[in-house]
């Protein structure tokens, strides 16, 4: 009978050390592996060669390195690319590359649909297929970085910034999150800055405390979305189970390093959340704050009630921020035309994936 090979993407240090640890292997040997997947990427045992032949012969006959592959990608005319990911279940979930002068974005999900069922976001009609496991979310990363490694033209070389904001809530899915987190800042792996990491959350009061113990910090954003608790109870219904006051009460506990902010996303929908009283009393939220907001004036997508503010009441909401001197930029909706924006996150009901869709690297299948 075959044994099963195991799958050293889906380990996380720990886990990999016990592994080693039953083979008889050193702590050295171990740290050179995980060097090797996470320095260099390493999808295959031959190419690590700095380790005896023995050696990844034994790995080869007991182990396997399988992360998800991208499946299709769209590109979109200002340069931001979908990537379309098959996980081994064979769902699928979206990671967007949104290129911006010089940084590079990656934009990465948390869950196969969402928990949370926000009215103006299309993810939110998915309904909740499942969290994403650790590697699921690590493997974007990887993903994302096999399409740089083809050096496409027009985007950047490097990542430069990694945001939670895909399809999921992420702090609904706090210990995958925490593990992916890990291992995207181990200074022997990935090393990604955590400075420049976001994790946004629709508002999940609690898992903000949790998100706060986590080392090395990273940075927090909040889809704030509405000033007063009724209308955020219309348009987020699950996230707004805890109230505003609760909500800016765990931001304004939440532990920030020099010169960081809490960034406050707010979605302007037409005529629901976007009223001069609005501004006002998001000013009056953020009174003594480190925070700044992202205005995001809605993507839109067919099916909602939902229109997006004409451009004079996003203005004008922005001036009365400004004037009360709340850091405020009006986010620059990318990839619209793809659906790749805030919001347009989708991927087909997060379906299995049909036979006929040729992965776009076959090798890694
Ligand atoms: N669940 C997390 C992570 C998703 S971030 C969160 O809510 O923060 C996605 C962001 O896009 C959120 O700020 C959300 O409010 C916003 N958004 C969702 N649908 C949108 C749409 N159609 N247009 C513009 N922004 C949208």
């Amino acid at each position: 009978m075959p044994i099963e090979l195991t799958n050293l993407a889906a380990l996380s240090k720990a886990e990999l050390q016990r592994l080693t640890a039953r083979w008889g292997w050193s702590r050295y040997r171990t740290a050179q592996v995980w060097e090797w997947l996470y320095r260099r990427r390493a999808v295959s045992f031959e190419s690590m060669t700095n380790l005896s032949v023995q050696m990844r012969t034994e790995l080869a006959q007991r182990a396997c390195i399988r992360w998800p592959v991208a499946v299709e990608r769209r590109i979109a005319a200002d340069g931001t690319r979908k990537l379309l990911i098959g996980l081994e279940d064979g769902r699928r979930i979206e990671s967007v590359l949104i290129p911006d002068d010089r940084r590079l974005t990656l934009c990465l999900s948390t869950q196969v649909g969402c928990t949370l069922d926000c009215g103006f976001c299309l993810t939110g009609t998915m309904g909740l297929t499942r969290n994403l496991k650790a590697y699921e979310i690590v493997g974007q990363w990887v993903v994302a970085q096999q399409e740089l490694d083809e050096r496409p033209e027009g985007l950047p070389r490097r990542l430069t910034n990694l945001v939670f904001m895909g399809m999921g809530e992420p702090l609904a899915n706090l210990p995958a999150l925490t593990d992916a987190l890990t291992r995207l800042t181990d200074p022997h792996g990935v090393a990604f800055p955590p400075r420049r990491i976001t994790v946004s959350t629709a508002g999940l009061a609690p898992q903000i405390a949790e998100l706060g113990r986590f080392q090395p910090a990273v940075n927090l954003a909040v889809s704030l979305n509405a000033t007063d608790d009724a209308t955020r109870a219309k348009i987020m219904p699950l996230a707004a189970r805890y109230s505003i006051e609760e909500l800016m009460a765990a931001c304004r506990a939440y532990p920030l390093g020099p010169r960081r902010f809490i960034t406050f996303e707010y979605v302007l929908l037409d005529r629901v959340n976007d009223s001069d009283d609005d501004a006002r009393r998001l000013v009056r939220l953020l009174r003594g704050m480190r925070a700044k907001v992202n205005l995001i004036p809605w993507n839109p997508y067919p099916g909602t009630p939902f229109r997006r503010p004409a451009d004079e009441r996003i203005a004008r909401f922005q001036t009365i921020l400004l004037d009360a001197r709340v850091p405020t930029y009006i986010r620059k909706s990318k990839g619209q035309e793809i659906l790749a924006a805030c919001g347009q996150l989708h991927s087909a009901e997060g379906e299995k994936t049909p036979q006929s869709v040729q992965p776009l690297h076959p090798a890694w299948s």
